[in-house]
């Protein structure tokens, strides 16, 4: 390939048709007729957070009379065969059933992420864990987990108003499943202890309130975690992480009393000067709404900064297009993307992982389609608690094995940590070696000698 140099403009750009600004295309009127079970459903029912909470769907029997007709029962049988062996509880809102297109189920980007499928399991990597960012090891007390040295996450519940097939916290997040979970409920001896040795760090200044997910913490509970976090002096920057608003924005319309409490959270930090942000977790265009957008300006005009972490989901958004979209529609909302993080080591959901060398591709298409402080920092969380480490910062990357080396030397100096691209995606000669358990470690040791261990 030879280089162009361009010394002269040759021409200023065209105006593009107004058409193809997709993003700020959103879906509009009573889209969620379109279910059987919600065909007589109005408007202020569908936006009743009460209703939605309701009739979320737990049950595969549940879903098949929601959606009655629109799929074969081929489709029905392997989603209840998938629920029968996913490491998660299966919860939809909906509003999220709403947002699927029921012709095409298979391929639909928010199925995908909720509704498992026998069919399309693959078997885990070797090197597949539970908690697999060792979060309980960095955890002086049940449910803090405080790995980096001015910031800590504290999982303050273990439900959401959803459960993703891809948590990373499967450990303990959801009701049973054949996975005996972690004990997180919101207990208040549990907090006590998490505030006392808060208190106790000078160094911690900044607190991810996240679970489960803080849609799921009562009114009451939002304001005492604020105050009481606010309210310490080493305390600067708390945020409150939720999935709330991509899959059920409804709540930030109709649950006056929580709205206000995350509102008045967020004015409190500024009368004390320090920040208070939500961070939420949209991974698909088609998960913006335009009840979403009424939903975000509903807290832009209180003030409340709201940034997202999306994950990076093989079929869902591992397209550089379908990514360039959802930020570009995420900065349209008000919503600043934040991170994009390279799927954990999680069980059950290999079908959802993809490889490091494709979030490199991505990355590199995304940054420059839109405003720099809108563009996401692609990440790995590195396996074993090396923390967030950019995706494109490894210390060596074997496409073949699909072994990736990162060093974290702010967090645990001297330690290098492995991601490992899942094993169907790698070239023949990869998949091969993994085939054979005797070259696992020999790889392992390969690629570490290879980042300089
Ligand atoms: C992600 C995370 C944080 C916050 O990290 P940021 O990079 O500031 O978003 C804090 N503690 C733990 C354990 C985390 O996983
Ligand atoms: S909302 Fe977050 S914590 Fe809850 S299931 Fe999904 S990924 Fe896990």
């Amino acid at each position: 390939m030879s280089a162009v140099v361009e010394t002269t403009p040759k021409a200023l750009k065209p105006p593009v048709d107004p058409a193809s600004l997709t993003h700020q295309q959103l879906l509009e009127g009573d889209f969620w007729r379109r279910i059987p079970a919600y065909r007589d459903v109005d408007e202020a029912t569908f936006l009743d957070h009460h209703w939605q909470a309701k009739n979320t769907i737990t049950r595969v029997d549940k879903l098949l009379a929601a959606i009655q007709g629109l799929v074969p029962q081929s489709f029905i049988d392997d989603a209840a065969s998938g629920f029968d062996t996913a490491p998660m509880a299966v919860r939809v809102s909906p509003y999220l059933l709403s947002l699927i297109d029921w012709n095409d189920p298979y391929a639909d980007p928010l199925r995908i992420q909720f509704i498992p499928m026998r069919s399309r399991m693959l078997p885990d990597h070797p090197k597949v864990g539970f908690d697999s960012l060792a979060e309980q090891a960095d955890a002086p007390v049940p449910g803090l987990t405080h790995r980096y040295r001015d910031k800590a996450l504290f999982l303050a519940i273990d439900t959401c108003p959803v459960y993703c097939r891809f948590c990373t916290r499967s450990y303990a997040v959801g009701p049973d499943t054949f996975v005996e979970k972690v004990n997180l409920k919101p207990k208040k001896d549990r907090w006590e202890q998490i505030f006392a040795y808060i208190a106790s760090r000078p160094e911690l200044e900044d607190i991810v309130v996240s679970g489960g997910d803080s849609y799921q913490l009562r009114a009451e509970w939002i304001r005492e975690i604020g105050d009481r976090l606010l309210n310490l002096p080493n305390i600067r920057r708390i945020r409150f992480a939720s999935k709330g608003l991509a899959v059920m924005p409804q709540k930030v319309l109709t649950d006056d009393d929580w709205f206000r409490a995350v509102v008045d959270t967020a004015a409190l930090g500024r009368r004390l000067h320090k920040q208070v942000a939500f961070h939420t977790h949209f991974n698909h265009p088609n998960e913006i709404s335009s009840i979403t957008q009424r939903a975000l300006n509903r807290l832009f005009e209180e003030g409340v900064v709201v940034r997202n972490q999306a994950v990076l989901l093989r079929d869902v958004n591992d397209r550089e297009e379908t990514m360039a979209l959802l930020v570009k529609r995420l900065g349209h909302v008000n919503v600043q993307p934040y991170y994009v993080y390279v799927h954990d080591l999680v069980k059950g959901v290999e079908d959802l992982r993809t490889t490091v060398q494709r979030a490199l591709d991505i990355e590199k298409y995304v940054r420059g389609s839109t405003a720099g402080f809108n563009t996401p920092t692609f990440v790995v969380d590195a396996p074993g608690g090396g923390g967030k480490r950019n995706a494109h910062s490894f210390e060596h990357y074997d496409r073949k094995t699909g072994i990736s080396v990162y060093t974290a030397p702010s967090v645990k100096p001297g330690r290098f940590f492995c991601y490992f691209d899942p094993i169907d995606q790698l070239p023949p000669e990869g998949q091969a070696r993994w085939a054979d358990p005797a070259e696992h470690e020999k790889m392992l040791a390969e690629a570490v000698t290879a980042a300089g261990g």
